[in-house]
């Protein structure tokens, strides 16, 4: 048995994302479409156990080191600080990222199960535009989450903006004067094709150098030297603060991806963008045991493509969209 999940270019996994649910409070137009979108249905779900089951795998057997739980909205899925301390057990770096509507009610509660980092989505500081976005009136509650999360431990808290041309580029200077004030950091992400509208095109995209002068035209920054992580960090000169940059179209950061992920029913996938999926459900559910589900695992990474192809002739979107895959 390998002790390490290893795909063909010798790229190793240690980050698992587990998305808990395809259901959420929000219908961000960049991820989900104004209505429809069928829920996998309650019993399709993984349990916590089955999810508590997968995890412990990978972490005793293949060293995952990173959990992140995702969605869909994680928080809507009941008694979250339940699973947060069955994988807290397993002694990895927890983290999740989440719209930051339920951090007012949830955050201490989840930071005492035992999870510790967070990430919370915002793309619009204005009230109107983000109504627009979200197609929820939510500004106040999600920078309400922000600081239940700063006041409850979290560290670090991180902002994801994801970053459209014509729709929010304008904010990326509010955002730097934003992350700097509150002592956090922003994460401004290339917009990807896996919105379920379909409403991705290139144009929408602001590339890494287009975002990386906004925000040096807001306050001087210098690179941070890069990890596996996908984003690109920079610090601001003067010393105060630093922001990422997810440049996932125009840079992709496949040739360092160590991540792997968990849908909420139960399908394995080796990529964002994988078309194919390794069913880990029916095996947990037909009484399979560790080897024979650690050895489906194993397949699955060892035939990891090297990189997504967007924007060549054969880029194909997977089915899914991004709530149902988990962000
Ligand atoms: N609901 C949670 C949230 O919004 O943070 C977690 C799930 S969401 C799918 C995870 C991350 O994916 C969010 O930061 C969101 O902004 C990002 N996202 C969703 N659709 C995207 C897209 N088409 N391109 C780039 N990022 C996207
Ligand atoms: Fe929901 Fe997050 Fe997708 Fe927005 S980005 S619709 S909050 S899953």
């Amino acid at each position: 048995m390998a002790e390490e999940l290893v795909d063909g270019f010798g790229r190793v996994h240690r980050d698992l994302r587990i998305s808990v649910t395809d259901r959420c409070n929000f219908r961000c137009t960049y991820c989900m479409p104004a209505e429809g979108l069928e829920w996998v249905p309650r019993d399709d779900l993984l349990t916590f156990e089955e999810i508590a089951r997968v995890a412990r795998i990978m972490v005793e057997r293949y060293g995952v080191n990173g959990i992140r739980l995702t969605g869909g909205e994680p928080t809507v899925r009941a008694n979250l600080p339940v699973l947060v301390r069955l994988l807290a057990d397993l002694g990895t770096d927890l983290a999740m990222t989440t719209n930051g509507v339920s951090l007012p009610l949830l955050a201490g509660e989840l930071h005492e199960a035992g999870l510790r980092r967070v990430n919370v989505s915002c793309d619009s500081l204005r009230p109107d535009r983000f109504a627009e976005l979200t197609r929820r009136d939510g500004l106040a509650r999600v920078l309400h989450g922000i600081d239940a999360a700063l006041e409850a431990g979290f560290d670090p808290v991180k902002v994801n903006c994801v970053v459209m041309r014509g729709v929010n580029d304008d904010e990326v200077a509010d955002f730097v004067d934003f992350g700097r004030n509150k002592g956090l950091e922003v994460r401004f992400i290339e917009f990807m094709p896996l919105d379920a509208d379909g409403i991705w095109t290139n144009d929408l995209v602001v590339e890494v150098d287009e975002i990386l002068a906004l925000v040096n035209q807001a306050s001087p920054v210098e690179p941070v030297e890069r990890t596996s992580a996908p984003a690109t960090r920079y610090r601001f000169a003067d010393g105060v603060g630093s922001v990422g940059i997810v440049a996932s179209v125009s840079d992709s950061f496949c040739s360092t991806c160590d991540r792997v992920r968990i849908t909420a029913d139960g399908q394995f996938r080796n990529c964002l963008f994988a078309v194919t999926e390794t069913d880990v459900r029916a095996l947990l559910r037909s009484g399979a045991g560790d080897d024979e589900i650690a050895a489906a695992l194993e397949e699955s990474v060892a035939s990891k493509w090297a990189g997504h192809q967007i924007n060549r002739v054969h880029f194909v979107r997977p089915h899914r969209s991004m709530s149902q895959i988990g962000g």
